[in-house]
């Protein structure tokens, strides 16, 4: 979309609504959304309630509660990822097809029991940015027809992302080795042009048997679907951006700018929580707080 003769910027919050919102949801929406009134661009607020296990409506219905309490406002109709996963299928059939995801069977006792095999110490397997072990490999090499037969048998699985080939089919299109354009921080002071460093994550999972989607897949796909331009979020999801590259080359979709902001923590100096009772916009709405309180506690 063109404003003057330029881009308009499109930025977006995207929370998940399996919990209330605390002050590390305040920081990252009114990040979002300063930044698009500063670049007078476009501001969206989307729904990402995959999970539908842990999402409630209650939660739901809170975000635009306090969003709007805090002065907020953003284009309707809100995207709901759970009313969209035609596209994530599509995408993750398009996968498929590329050959670049396999189903894994592996329940979490397998992997654990397959690291205890490997005769390296569980403390120094390696973990992935959210501190799970990295997938040991089993079922990766498994023959296509034995696959096929544990499908039938109705067994749960989820589809990972062969990783390594990914990366080198990815380049092969693009060319070049990938990169994106950070123009906040990551936690270790990243900026600028950064390289992909897809070993990080091992073989992500991409999706699941019953959901046709992860957050990587889904928040890559509607980042797409929805234009954004420039994504805003904590640099807790900084190494998450190496997976969303591959994935939109891989997938022939546009390539976003990147500023990840600091994390809110609490007096101990931890990430808050969803538990963080005390750090939740309701408890500091009921003790009194008013938005331009909050918006001092986050630093606008
Ligand atoms: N839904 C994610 C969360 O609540 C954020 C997704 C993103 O900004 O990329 O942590």
């Amino acid at each position: 979309m063109q404003e003057n003769g330029k881009r308009t910027e499109v930025l977006r919050f995207a929370p998940s609504p399996n919990g209330w919102l605390h002050l590390g949801h305040a920081c990252s929406a009114l990040f979002a959304y300063e930044t698009a009134k500063e670049l007078h661009g476009r501001f969206l607020l989307r729904i990402e309630d995959i999970d539908v296990g842990r999402c409630r409506p209650d939660y739901e219905a809170a975000i635009y509660e306090d969003l709007a309490w805090l002065g907020l406002d953003w284009e309707k109709p809100v995207r709901r990822q759970s009313e969209h996963f035609v596209d994530y299928e599509a995408a993750l059939k398009r996968l498929r097809e590329m050959n670049l995801v396999y189903p894994c069977f592996a329940t979490r006792k397998e992997i654990t029991d397959a690291i205890a095999r490997s005769g390296i110490d569980p403390r120094n397997w390696p973990t992935d940015p959210d501190g799970a072990p990295l997938y040991p490999g089993i079922y990766k090499d498994m023959a296509p027809a034995e696959l096929n037969r544990m499908m039938w048998e109705g067994r749960n699985y989820a589809w990972r992302l062969d990783t390594e080939r990914a990366l080198t089919k990815a380049e092969e299109i693009a060319g070049t080795p990938l990169t994106f354009v950070e123009e906040g921080e990551g936690p270790n002071g990243e900026t600028g042009t950064c390289t992909v460093e897809p070993a990080l994550f091992g073989d992500v999972v991409i999706a699941r048997k019953d959901v046709p989607t992860s957050y990587h897949l889904a928040v890559t796909v509607d980042d797409a679907i929805q234009g954004v331009t420039l994504v805003t979020r904590g640099q807790d999801l900084f190494p998450a951006t190496y997976v969303h590259r591959i994935l939109q080359v891989l997938l022939g979709l546009p390539e976003p700018r990147y500023r990840h902001h600091r994390l809110i923590r609490d007096t101990a100096g931890r990430r808050l929580s969803k538990s963080a009772r005390d750090m939740g916009l309701r408890e500091l709405r009921a003790a009194g707080k008013t938005p331009a309180d909050i918006r001092r506690m986050v630093g606008f």
